[in-house]
């Protein structure tokens, strides 16, 4: 079922936007470039949040003329996003906030650094896809799955669904790219007069045990489920076989990926099912996704204290559950927990995390919050040392190879600091 047009032409007026957009828009481009040759940051997000100052409605008028796939879901956005970014290219500028940068400010300045690129994807924060979506009309949304995260700012999965599902149901021009082995990423999706069913699969379904609708009991049975009140998992138009995608054509997608692990196999079948929407051959998608190494410096190889280091970005208890079988089972692991706004300042999460797995290995808790991470391995019966800077706890080890596991803030730390090495 592709899409109607590449490029939604047709959907929108072709004229220069306003002035007062074009007057933001330079701006928040000069802002951009002075903090980008101070050294005071990417720059991209002060740009962003000039832009919407000038101009409130700078997100409207910067995606018109624009083929817009906007990524949500609690797991996969950044890797998703930049997947499908790769994919794209071929046909022309993406734009994309390649960072990670997925509130408006962030999104804003990805628009406005390539103000003419036909393509734009973009990820975005689960609470911020209603009114971004409303703004941009996105040819298509993924929706790739829903846990808990960040239990104080994002709130609680089964009203971030309720919330997905209302914006999806007025976004009724918009495809709905979905995992429906995902029952709560499955109910939102359901709103969509478009969707698109992806069998993902999936290893996390506790915060899916009670249906986002009724609040009764899912009932799981092999991939199938449903619930009394009729939700249920819809057939799929892709199922991910393995190292393929396959849609209900026949057409297949290799997914010969370097990324590891299954939920980097999951984001490319999510990938490509979006891409093909846009008329892009699966194969040839599947091809273009073996060519990544790392997204945004995750399950990059490097050199830290002497070390070689592999550093890994879990940030929930879901995303735990994909990283914990990528660590093998001999390295010492170092794990780098903050807890700052970004992070999520409540890190009860760490409860739902199954540590036990690494017990019998060295393990060193690091991070601002190590000492809330010291008691939950404590718990957990795994030995450890404590050490707060995750450079000098992999500086402190035998030398070998480390896997190091940070989460969100803590990682960007680590980028800032890749001269350590
Ligand atoms: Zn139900």
């Amino acid at each position: 079922m592709p899409l109607d047009s590449p490029v939604q032409a047709e959907r929108r007026a072709r004229t220069a936007p306003p002035r007062r957009t074009r007057v933001a828009v330079a701006l928040a481009r000069a802002a951009a470039a002075v903090s980008r040759g101070t050294g005071a940051g990417a720059g991209g997000v002060v740009g962003g949040r000039i832009a919407a100052a000038l101009d409130p409605d700078v997100v409207r008028h910067l995606g018109r003329d624009r083929t817009v796939v906007l990524v949500t879901g609690t797991n996969g956005k950044t890797t998703t996003a930049s997947m499908l970014t790769r994919v794209l290219e071929p046909l022309g500028p993406v734009a994309a906030n390649r960072d990670g940068a997925n509130m408006p400010d962030g999104l804003i300045a990805a628009l406005v650094d390539r103000p003419d690129a036909p393509f734009a994807v973009l990820e975005v924060d689960e609470n911020y896809v209603a009114d971004v979506a409303q703004r941009l009309r996105p040819a298509c949304l993924v929706l790739l799955n829903l846990s808990r995260d960040q239990l104080d700012r994002v709130g609680e999965v089964r009203a971030v669904e309720r919330g997905l599902r209302a914006a999806v149901a007025g976004l009724p021009g918009t495809a709905v790219v979905a995992n429906c082995d995902d029952p709560l990423a499955t109910s939102a999706a359901m709103a969509s007069a478009r969707p698109v069913w992806v069998s993902a699969g999936g290893s996390w379904t506790a915060d899916a045990l009670a249906c986002g609708r009724c609040g009764r009991p899912i009932q799981h049975d092999g991939p199938a489920w449903r619930c009394r009140c009729g939700l249920a998992r819809p057939r799929p138009d892709w199922v991910l076989a393995g190292d393929r995608a396959v849609d209900s054509a026949g057409r297949t997608a290799p997914l010969a990926l370097q990324l590891p692990g299954r939920a980097n196999a999951a984001n490319a079948a999510m990938a490509v099912a979006a891409a093909a929407l846009l008329g892009v051959d699966p194969a040839a998608a599947g091809a273009r996704l073996a060519t990544i190494t790392e997204v945004a410096g995750r399950y990059r190889r490097t050199t830290l204290a002497g070390h070689p280091v592999r550093v890994l970005l879990a940030k929930n208890p879901a995303g735990w559950r994909e990283t914990l079988p990528l660590l093998g089972d001999r390295s010492p692991v170092v794990i780098a927990v903050n807890g700052r706004e970004a992070d999520g300042r409540d890190l009860s999460w760490l409860w739902d995390v199954p540590f036990e797995v690494l017990r019998g290995r060295p393990v060193v808790a690091a991070g601002e919050r190590s000492a809330d991470l010291a008691v939950r391995l404590t718990y957990a019966g795994v030995p450890h040392v404590r050490c707060a800077d995750p450079v000098r706890a992999v500086a402190g080890l035998p030398p070998g190879p480390v896997e190091l596991v940070a989460n969100y803030t803590a990682f960007r730390q680590l980028g800032q600091r890749s001269g350590d090495g």
